[in-house]
């Protein structure tokens, strides 16, 4: 049976890449391990009065090209390893896009559905406290991941600015346009998804109209990229999200399942599509699967089952290792996740340079600036798997990791 842990898969592509480039022995020592790692207690009083402890991690993965940047979520499987593998993962991706960051992810073990806004409130100061010490816009500058938004990132921007005295907006992105978010930023990780999905198509000589697609997760990155493909005239044919996926081959309007959500809870129960559970949707005969919930969705147990064409990684390691290679052997196409949901940290990115100047831009501007970066990444990683045979994501990781290696090389090792 294949490792599930997310930070052996991790270690499993970044090993891959470094044989691939003939990577420096020292350099690959100092990057398999993150810089470090905090691990922080969470107590926080209820609404009935009881306290509930829970366990927060935040990790800097490396911070040679600038400073750390990475999520934050809130989860009942996220573990110390988890957290690892997301912030390798972040250190990568700022480099496959060329923005100056490194790499970091944070997260509480904790599923906070069952919770109140004020319980969920509490958590994130106390939280944003315990990580006060690791977080600064030069030092770590979270970012909204599962079951975090705008408002989680605005109550640790205003704990940050309260405990040094003064307002301080470029310590988190993701947050509200009303104190200092990017215009297009909610979108923005859904939007990289669909320019790389859009690169693709050309690359196969695909045309957009048509085209079925199905999505796993139907959340900030999961429906973005649904309404988007909608747009740009594709056939969502399946969504999903942790109850459960509903399905219509004629396709589905994804602006309509959103407001759906908004007034249930869930995709579930949606007018005209028939319910399909996430094993079945993740088999289903389309054109592009994009999983976009969590990690090692698609692994050994399952790999024989999907049929999709493309595979576009809107979630963070949502492919293990067995599988990737499976589907490597079949000749599916797959957009790996350190390139195809960069979108987000490029915005986080914009956002955090219109903090900075105190100046701000608007989202044509955003959304002008985000394809440019996300396309010449694609055709950056696609000459490189036609000239050296390698897959899109070994090339990804590869071209991530050599633009790391550099940054070591020439700062060299203190002392
Ligand atoms: P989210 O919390 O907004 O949405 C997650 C969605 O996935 C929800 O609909 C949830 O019900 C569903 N889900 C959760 N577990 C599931 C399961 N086991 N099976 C099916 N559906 C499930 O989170 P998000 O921000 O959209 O993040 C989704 C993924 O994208 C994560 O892997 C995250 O790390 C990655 N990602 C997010 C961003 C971002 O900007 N938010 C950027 C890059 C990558």
């Amino acid at each position: 049976m294949e490792s599930l842990n997310p930070w052996d898969a991790a270690l499993e592509y970044f090993d891959e890449a470094a044989a691939l480039m003939g990577l420096d022995t020292a350099i690959h020592q100092i990057l398999r391990q993150p810089k470090r790692s905090l691990i922080v207690s969470v107590p926080v009083r209820l609404d009935s009065g009881d306290v509930n402890v829970y366990t927060g991690y935040r990790v800097h993965h490396d911070v040679t090209r600038g400073p750390a940047k990475g999520g934050i979520r809130y989860h009942p499987d996220t573990t110390l390893d988890d957290v690892k593998a997301l912030a390798m993962a972040m250190t990568w991706k700022c480099a496959v896009v060329n923005v100056p960051y490194g790499g970091a992810k944070g997260g509480i073990r904790v599923d906070p559905h069952g919770m109140s806004r004020h319980e969920v409130e509490r958590m994130t100061r106390r939280y944003a406290s315990e990580i006060l010490p690791f977080i600064g816009p030069n030092r770590d500058i979270p970012a909204p991941d599962l079951n975090t938004d705008g408002q989680i990132m605005a109550w640790i921007m205003d704990t940050y600015s309260v405990n040094v005295g003064h307002s301080v907006p470029g310590v988190v992105t993701g947050k509200p346009v009303s104190i200092g978010g990017s215009e297009g930023r909610p979108e923005a990780t859904g939007r990289g998804v669909m320019y790389q999905i859009l690169s693709a198509f050309k690359t196969l000589g695909m045309g957009v109209d048509d085209v079925s697609v199905a999505v796993q997760g139907f959340g900030k990155v999961g429906s973005s990229v649904a309404k988007l493909l909608h747009d740009q005239g594709c056939r969502i044919i399946a969504v999903s999200d942790l109850s459960g996926g509903i399905h219509n081959e004629r396709g589905l309007d994804p602006e309509a399942v959103v407001r759906h959500v908004r007034e249930c809870g869930s995709v579930g129960g949606f007018p005209g599509a028939d319910p399909i559970a996430n094993a079945d949707l993740l088999a289903l005969d389309v054109d592009v699967l994009v999983p976009a919930a969590v990690e090692g969705v698609i692994n050994e147990s399952n790999v024989d089952r999907v049929r999709a064409r493309l595979i576009a990684e809107g979630a963070n390691g949502p492919t293990t290792p067995a599988a990737d290679r499976a589907l490597n052997d079949r000749k599916v196409l797959i957009v790996p996740d350190v390139m195809a949901n960069a979108g987000g940290v490029v915005v986080s990115y914009f956002e955090w340079v219109q903090d900075l100047q105190a100046f701000f831009w608007s989202e044509e501007e955003v959304n002008r600036r985000l394809r440019q970066i996300m396309e010449r990444a694609f055709l950056e990683v696609y000459g490189m798997t036609r000239e050296k045979g390698w897959t899109m994501r070994q090339a990804a990781t590869v071209l991530g990791v050599s633009r790391v290696a550099e940054a070591w090389r020439v700062r060299g090792l203190y002392p």
